[in-house]
């Protein structure tokens, strides 16, 4: 073999070489989803932000920015990750969960992606909003209605839309199988559960959905809620006093 024909050959080596880490480093990404979680509003709400390495798209979920240093704090993050949403949805339509819906709507034209039967709890969040002196909210008209039983694209995944009313009339958690990651809203929290005393709550009914639709799923689930930290299935299942 002449010196050349070794050269060529390495080169050919190390370029395979560079290629095979490149492709698994992209197929690593294409599935890598992050979320990162922002406490908003005088509810302390989890705000959760949806996206991917590897493209700019990004999802937003129970947008519950309201102070304008929320929603600069919001805006700066997708700034500095470069990233765009181009969905907004809700798990359900309590008031600390859609403060944030209308500056989101109106700067990115993006629809809401809701439940119908939590259009009612939309408009019930105004007397809220009047009893805390917050400035009336209008209940958005470009609404896409989720539909449990299917499944919706968010940073490059699909997750499954589960029902899991109880908490409000028709909540809706998501999950993404391939990662286990859980979008649980106020229905499940770190050891403890959703209110029902809120109208559309049912105690029965939301226990039922945490057993029949999150109880089923891996244990190493993780769960990202509503309000406070995240925590995952199995550790539920052991530890939470309302499920034990
Ligand atoms: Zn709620
Ligand atoms: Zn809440």
């Amino acid at each position: 073999m002449g010196k050349n024909q070794r050269l060529y050959n390495m080169e050919k080596v190390k370029f395979t070489f560079v290629y095979r880490v490149w492709a698994i480093i992209v197929y690593l990404h294409r599935h890598m989803l992050h979320i990162a979680s922002f406490t908003f509003n005088p509810f302390q709400e989890n705000t959760y932000v949806i996206y991917n390495d590897l493209y700019p798209e990004c999802a937003i979920v129970d947008a519950g920015c309201f102070e304008p240093r929320e929603h600069r704090e919001l805006q700066s993050f997708l700034n500095s990750h470069r990233l765009v949403p181009v969905m907004l949805l809700n798990t359900h339509a309590h008031i600390d969960h859609v403060l944030g819906n209308a500056q989101i709507m109106d700067t990115y034209g993006l629809p809401l992606h809701l439940h119908r039967d939590e259009l009612a709890t939309y408009e019930d969040a105004n007397k809220w909003t009047a009893m805390l002196g917050m400035p009336p909210l209008t209940v958005p008209e470009n609404i896409i209605h989720l539909q449990p039983g299917t499944s919706i694209a968010m940073a490059g995944a699909e997750w499954q839309v589960l029902f899991t009313p109880g908490h409000s009339v028709a909540s809706v958690s998501l999950y993404q199988p391939q990662q286990n990651l859980l979008l649980a809203g106020d229905v499940l929290f770190r050891e403890s559960i959703g209110r029902t005393d809120l109208p559309g709550g049912h105690f029965e009914t939301l226990i039922g959905s945490i057993r029949t639709q999150l109880f089923i799923l891996p244990d190493e689930t993780v769960v990202y809620s509503g309000h406070g930290p995240q925590t995952t299935i199995g550790h539920e299942k052991r530890f939470n006093p309302f499920l034990i």
